[in-house]
């Protein structure tokens, strides 16, 4: 009988009995082990890992490991995001401040066009 706790799932690991934190996936045509969070269902070629023994994980050689992040805010925004705005507010801002000689305005100003689905809208 697999393990249960009051949480959740075990880890898989042999004569451990921590709660299981991570999902582990082998996807043997790529050679790649892919460790993310706790999958809702168990499935084929994947086992469940506790904190610790995810960071030990070890791959056979020339195997290759995609840690993925838990998302802990898919609503809004991420500070990176915040972080990304803001950076463009400052280098249209910057690009204001040039002095008007026409060579320099027009590299600031493509620069910002690339930039264009950062632009921050004012509240
Ligand atoms: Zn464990």
């Amino acid at each position: 009988m697999v393990p249960q706790t009051r949480h959740g799932r075990a880890c898989s690991r042999v004569s451990c009995r921590t709660v299981a934190t991570m999902t582990l996936t082998y996807i043997y045509a790529d050679s790649t082990a892919v460790l993310g969070p706790l999958a809702t269902f168990a499935e084929p070629h994947s086992y469940d890992l506790c904190d610790k023994h995810s960071a030990r994980l070890t791959v056979p050689n020339g195997w290759e490991v995609i840690r993925h992040v838990a998302e802990t805010d898919a609503a809004g925004p991420s500070d990176d995001d915040l972080m990304a705005i803001a950076d463009a507010v400052r280098e249209a801002a910057t690009a204001h401040l040039q002095p008007s000689q026409s060579g320099v305005a027009q590299v600031a100003h493509s620069s910002v066009g690339r930039r264009g689905h950062l632009r921050a809208v004012p509240s």
